[in-house]
């Protein structure tokens, strides 16, 4: 494989038609060989990945370097989503992100700690002076960590265009993995789309069977079928480095010697990542946990990612004529397993009918949809959902369930219960909760208006009214009360609430604001004791916790230091 890395950039600007990116403009920003964890693209929660993630040796603190010479446009630190973020503009016309950092380099950490300690605030968001902070290629930047929506130490980096802010894949710009191991395909499934459509003697959707020929191409079982139908896939690509089971980038389908699909994973818009939901069989995933792409758009499909896209990339199966589907899914260094469908136009007596469960109420997903279930009212405005659907309602003691959580929506809609039957100290207390398949309760962000208490969501299934009572727990990790700290570098405290869950957390030393650093993951709050040049020998910490519906706990504690 000597000399892929030039092939497959050679193959990939020659096969795809892409945009033309530099390959020799930037540096990695790690000096370790990447080795990824994530892929540009791959499939996510209601989004598709953004960036590339790359493994850092399953440990934080490998420093970060600029990919390029540029400016940082924007530093975001957040409890939640890229954590501890940074941004820099490239004067060629791209934005590189580095997510999920432990800290920045020192002087941006100076920096940023400097806002912190204004703002009095740990979670900040920063857009410095254009030119505030230049960079040269290859600067110590940041160092890597697991902050935020991060379930393991690693680096999530983008390379964004500056203009459109579309992320583009990292791997085009000349970031080198090895790469010479083909895609697997794990499922193929085939989907009678029209109404009097059928596959293999089934309305529903069939598995279908499939066997490796000698020559490494896959051969599925002849399908019988009539009507519109469709082909869909679950495969993963790994890399030479790593077991990982990343995304692929790019699948096509060609019938009968015709591209009807072709879309890749070279770029999309943040607008459009939710539309994800409508690429994959939002049902079957929501049910096996398995993502099976389509290889046929939907009407209600708005992505991008489609290179070329006939007929939707649906198949009309005449009585009597034959089709040869072939599936192609390549990574991106151009690696390809294919996979061939013979399909047979034959009528076929059915034997498994199409299921459609009725309910009393029909959803017209490009109508706004008012509903009174007694407890609370439900509003979905046009175009919540993709498709129309009969949504099963129902109204109990304080609680509604909204259909099931199989149903993907595309926008928030509003729920709002009616609480005139609680007293204002009741009301206080009483929050709108989700309850998850355990029936446990999750804090939904309740907007408390008079006797109304609404909330904004995406997600299907029960509501409910949910008390909180109990305010949170502040407990000491590192230090006892009283006891002498002068040779600590941190102070770590643990804070739990039973149910809202944590809203605000405060500290002072000695009556002065201290940046508490929340991670949400361990809930831990951690005070540096680099931060504040404390001249004095006895120190009063004080540290208020509140919960999210305002249950409020102090700790307060003495120590001394020299
Ligand atoms: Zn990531």
């Amino acid at each position: 494989m000597k000399g892929f890395f030039l092939g497959f950039f050679l193959f990939t600007s020659m096969f795809y038609g892409q945009a033309p990116y530099p390959t020799d403009y930037f540096r990695p920003p790690l000096d370790i060989p990447i080795v990824l964890s994530g892929t540009f693209g791959e499939l996510r929660s209601n989004h598709f990945h953004a960036g590339i993630d790359i493994k850092t040796q399953q440990r934080q603190g490998l420093p970060v370097y600029a990919i390029g010479e540029g400016t940082v446009t924007r530093i975001k630190v957040s409890e939640w989503g890229y954590g501890k973020g940074l941004y820099i503009a490239h004067p060629n016309g791209y934005t590189s992100v580095y997510g999920h950092l432990q800290k920045f380099s020192p002087e941006i950490e100076a920096y940023v700690k400097n806002i912190q300690y204004q703002k009095k605030s740990f979670e900040v968001e920063i857009f410095p002076q254009f030119s505030e902070l230049k960079v040269q290629k290859g600067d110590l930047i940041a160092y890597t960590g697991n902050t935020g929506g991060s379930a393991g130490p690693h680096l999530h980096f983008e390379i964004r265009s500056s203009a459109s802010e579309m992320p583009t894949n990292p791997l085009l710009h000349g970031i080198e993995v090895r790469d010479a191991t083909d895609p697997t395909l794990l499922s193929v499934y085939a989907y009678p789309l029209s109404g009097n459509a059928q596959v293999n003697q089934s309305q529903e959707k069939i598995k279908l069977k499939y066997h490796r020929q000698s020559d490494g191409t896959y051969l599925a079982d002849k399908v019988t079928a009539l009507g519109t139908i469709g082909f869909g896939i679950n495969a993963f690509d790994r890399q030479d480095l790593a077991a990982n089971q990343n995304g692929v980038y790019s699948v096509k389908q060609i019938v009968n010697g015709k591209l009807y699909t072709d879309f890749n994973f070279e770029t999309f818009s943040f607008t459009e990542s939710r539309y994800i939901n409508t690429l994959i069989d939002y049902n079957h995933y929501s049910t096996y946990r398995e993502r099976i792409q389509k290889c046929f758009k939907d009407e209600s499909n708005l992505l991008g990612i489609y290179k070329t896209i006939y007929n939707n990339g649906k198949i009309e199966v005449s009585e009597g004529l034959s089709y040869n589907v072939e599936i192609d899914i390549y990574d991106l260094a151009g690696n390809l397993t294919k996979l061939v469908i013979p399909v047979e136009g034959k009528l076929e007596e059915i034997k498994i009918p199409k299921i459609e469960e009725k309910t009393d109420n029909y959803i017209i997903a490009k109508k706004p949809n008012n509903f009174d279930l007694g407890a609370a009212k439900v509003y979905f405005p046009a175009n919540t959902f993709y498709d129309n659907f009969y949504i099963d309602l129902k109204n109990g003691q304080d609680t509604i369930t909204i259909h099931n959580s199989k149903v993907p929506a595309h926008r928030n809609f509003t729920i709002t219960f009616d609480v005139s039957k609680y007293t204002d100290e009741e009301r206080k207390q009483l929050f709108i909760a989700r309850l998850d398949n355990n029936r446990s309760a999750n804090y939904a962000s309740t907007y408390k208006r008079g006797t109304t208490f609404t909330t904004r969501t995406r997600d299907l299934g029960t509501y409910t009214l949910a008390k909180d009572t109990v305010a949170p727990q502040i407990r000491p990790q590192n230090f006892k009360d009283k006891q002498w700290l002068t040779n600590y570098s941190y102070l770590s405290l643990k804070i739990t609430d039973d149910l809202s869950g944590i809203d605000t957390y405060n500290a002072t030393l000695n009556g002065e604001w201290i940046l508490l650093e929340y991670e949400p993951k361990t809930n831990t709050i951690t005070y540096n004791f680099d931060d504040l040049i404390l001249d004095k020998k006895q120190c009063n910490l004080k540290v208020v916790v509140t919960d999210n519906i305002g249950n409020s706990s102090t700790f307060t504690s003495t120590f001394y230091r020299k």
